[in-house]
């Protein structure tokens, strides 16, 4: 880098760090310069708007959030603004800088040692001690007055600091705790009822309490949960209340179907027991196995029920069971208080209510089956779409795991692609740390399993479980890190695979029946994309290259020939430009026929590949000729390796069936801009001096001269 670029970077750099930091200083030597009614000048007036200008800015800038990770720097600018503003305003003040409202400062000390990051506290004291200083110095006050203002400022800062922070910190636990328990209580609820079952992948991993559903997924289910307890604690009042029961409790089935715990319930008494409650006992058995309302009247005998924490006495129960599409889910339960009995039309009204209350879940799993599906359907549009922007293979590729992103959560992704021809499997890229010396390993076809996968069409491992002792993924010699899930989908199109899509994660279960289906849609049209990417390079490639040498054709070579004229002539750099052409070559085609005259043409092509630097674009321009456009070349550079094309052409022997044959080339060299500053004039010099050789006897180079102008 140009030193001056660097100097320049690095004091805008320093000016962006230190600007807000260099302003507040400033204005604490304003206010310290400044005599105390100095403020109400226009100068002061100036300093004062100009830092409440620069603090507001920062202000918005730490609390709008613009930028968080640069929080801290921030907090320091602000708290170095605020320390002499806080001092103006105290020296303005009635009593001025030793009056009664310099118990402001203290009041700043303790706002940001409280709220602010530490060196912002830090530096906000050092400040007020240095203001403390020069203003009592300019004053002439005593400095007795200083070390007790000193004094009480680090008191304030040091007790904010240590106090304040501590009960914010234990707030903060506090808060979190209280999130997690709410969060636990959603998965336990959402589980309970099955509303997690459904396609998508972060909810399968909250209801194996994994990992927290994301946002959006966690904002649906909290509100069909919200919505589906509304209803049913709805059912439970309507019930209670109007059969005159003490409690109505509706009774959830564990996923074993062994234990009933309570879920919802209305009820005079406080504390209910939740259970869990066996199915195999009771009025629990007999309502879960009657299949209708079971009832029992227990006020002679005192009866006790143990629905309450405490053994209390208990009128009489009656229970039936709630029956979904799936089966059994629960009981729902009335219990009168001693001395009211079980009405004659509770049973009736139960079923009703037990029935309606199966529907109500029902109804809230479909409709959330429905959304997420929703969801899903929207997410696979977007792939799509960022898919079929996607122009090159790298870019299908990054597209493909970005997207799969979506659908699931992983820690490894890998893009395998199957070159065909010699049956190896190239891992084109890598996501997850360290594994990136993985990318560009190529591997034959073996047992593992992206080749089975590329094989047998089918994802791979079985139910997404890998274990590392008995999985090989792409061979012996390339392992995958540690991962309990994995999972390798083909990227077929039509009946072809042309590779694989591996994804890994370090959450058992990840890839679980729940988001295959969606990784396999996405898979497809990641291969689309990708045979897509392929078509359109050949296609490029096709309109670019010539078919028998694999160089560039005479349109491309003059499009690139173009632009490379322009940048030489932008930048004031040479170009030269030669064009070479096989001496004799119809006799060669006549003496050995056009097969042997391809094979010369093409080792003319390899000995200007070899000879050619990285910056040369090299081209056939028709029949047995060639062209190269040396950049950065001058005329002297380009005759220099015109010779050696020619001296390394002429030492190449062809063997043929008719013997061996070796032919010569003669050459013409061009130089920008004493030959032409356009691509055209430049080109017809060159031909010229090939005229000149091939006049001179071939098997020679010759560099244009003016005096050769118009001589082909
Ligand atoms: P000179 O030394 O003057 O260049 O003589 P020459 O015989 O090489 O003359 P010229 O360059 O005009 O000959 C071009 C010949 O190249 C004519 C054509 O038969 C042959 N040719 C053009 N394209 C091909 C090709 O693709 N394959 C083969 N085998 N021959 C080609
Ligand atoms: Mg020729
Ligand atoms: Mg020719």
């Amino acid at each position: 880098m140009d030193p001056f670029v660097a100097i320049a970077l690095f004091v805008r750099r320093a000016l962006t760090l230190g600007l807000g930091t260099a302003v507040g200083l400033a204005a604490g030597v304003a206010v310290v310069l400044l005599p105390a009614d100095g403020w109400r000048s226009p100068a002061g007036t100036l300093v004062a708007g100009a830092l409440a200008c620069s603090l507001s800015w920062r202000v918005y800038r730490r609390f709008g959030r613009i930028d968080p990770s640069k929080s801290v720097r921030r907090e320091v600018e602000i708290a170095a603004h605020v320390v002499p503003l806080v001092y103006g305003v105290v020296q303005l003040s009635p009593g001025g800088f030793t009056g009664q409202w310099h118990a402001l400062t203290y009041l700043m000390m303790m706002s940001i040692a409280a709220f602010f990051a530490s060196p912002a506290a830090a530096g906000a004291l050092t400040l007020s001690i240095a203001h403390e200083l020069a203003i009592a110095h300019r004053m002439n006050l005593d400095l007795a007055l200083v070390a007790v203002h000193a004094g009480l400022l680090v008191v304030f800062a040091v007790l904010n600091w240590v106090v304040f922070r501590g009960e914010i910190r234990r707030v903060r636990r506090l808060s979190k705790q209280h999130l997690e328990g709410e969060l636990l209580r959603i998965k336990q609820a959402a589980r309970d009822y099955r509303l997690t079952g459904v396609p998508r992948s972060a909810a399968d991993g909250a209801a194996d309490g994994v990992m927290a559903p994301p946002g959006d997924e966690e904002r649906l289910l909290r509100s069909s949960l919200d919505h589906l307890q509304a209803s049913l604690r709805f059912v439970l009042s309507l019930l209670r209340h109007n059969l005159g029961a003490r409690t109505a409790a509706l009774y959830w089935l564990g996923a074993d179907g062994q234990k009933l715990t309570l879920r919802e319930a209305s009820s005079a008494v406080e504390e209910l027991a939740k259970g869990p409650f066996s199915t195999k006992e009771g009025l629990f058995a007999a309502a879960l196995s009657s299949g209708q309302a079971v009832s029992l009247h227990l006020d002679r005998a005192r009866g006790r029920m143990p629905l309450y924490g405490e053994q209390t006495a208990c009128g009489g129960v009656t229970a039936i069971a709630v029956t979904g599409l799936s089966g059994q889910s629960g009981v729902l339960l009335l219990e009168f208080a001693p001395g009211f009995r079980v009405p004659d039309h509770a049973p009736s009204l139960l079923s009703d209510a037990a029935e309606y209350m199966s529907a109500t879940v029902e109804n809230e799993r479909l409709f959330l089956a429905l959304q997420r599906a929703k969801t899903e359907q929207g997410k696979l549009y977007q792939a799509a779409d960022r898919l079929a922007e996607a122009r090159s293979e790298a870019a299908v590729i990054r597209a493909g795991v970005e997207s799969a992103r979506q659908f699931a959560s992983f820690d490894f992704a890998a893009v395998t692609l199957h070159h065909r021809s010699d049956d190896t499997h190239e891992i084109c890229a890598v996501s997850g740390s360290g594994a990136e010396d993985l990318v560009g390993q190529v591997f034959s076809s073996n047992t593992g399993l992206v080749s089975m996968v590329v094989t047998n069409q089918h994802p791979l491992p079985y139910r997404g479980e890998y274990h590392r002792s008995r999985h090989v993924v792409f061979s012996g010699e390339l392992p995958l890190p540690d991962l309990p899930s994995l999972i390798i989908l083909p990227l077929k199109v039509h009946d072809s695979v042309l590779g694989t899509l591996v994804l890994g994660s370090e959450s058992r279960g990840a890839f679980g029946e729940s988001v295959r289906p969606t990784l396999e849609v996405l898979a497809r049209h990641v291969a689309v994309s990708l045979a897509n990417a392929r078509l359109v390079k050949r296609l490029e490639d096709l309109a670019t290259t010539d078919g028998l040498t694999q160089l560039l054709n005479k349109r491309a070579l003059i499009e690139i020939g173009r632009q490379k004229i322009r940048s030489a002539q932008r930048f004031d750099k040479p170009l030269s430009v030669i064009v070479g052409d096989i001496d004799h070559f119809k006799r060669v085609n006549d003496e050995y026929g056009h097969d042997v005259g391809d094979v010369v043409i093409k080792g003319f092509a390899d000995v200007l590949r070899r000879t050619k630097r990285s910056t040369d674009a090299v081209a056939r321009f028709g029949g047995e000729e060639f062209v190269i456009v040396c950049e950065e070349t001058d005329q002297e550079g380009a005759r220099l390796l015109a010779e050696r094309v020619r001296s390394e052409l002429a030492a190449v022997n062809f063997h043929t069936p008719q013997g061996t044959l070796s032919v010569t080339c003669s050459l013409g060299v061009a130089t920008l801009p004493g030959a032409g500053t356009e691509w055209d004039t430049l080109f017809k010099a060159t031909d010229e001096a090939l005229y000149v050789s091939k006049r001179g006897g071939r098997n020679r180079v010759t560099v244009w001269a003016p005096k050769m102008r118009g001589a082909a």
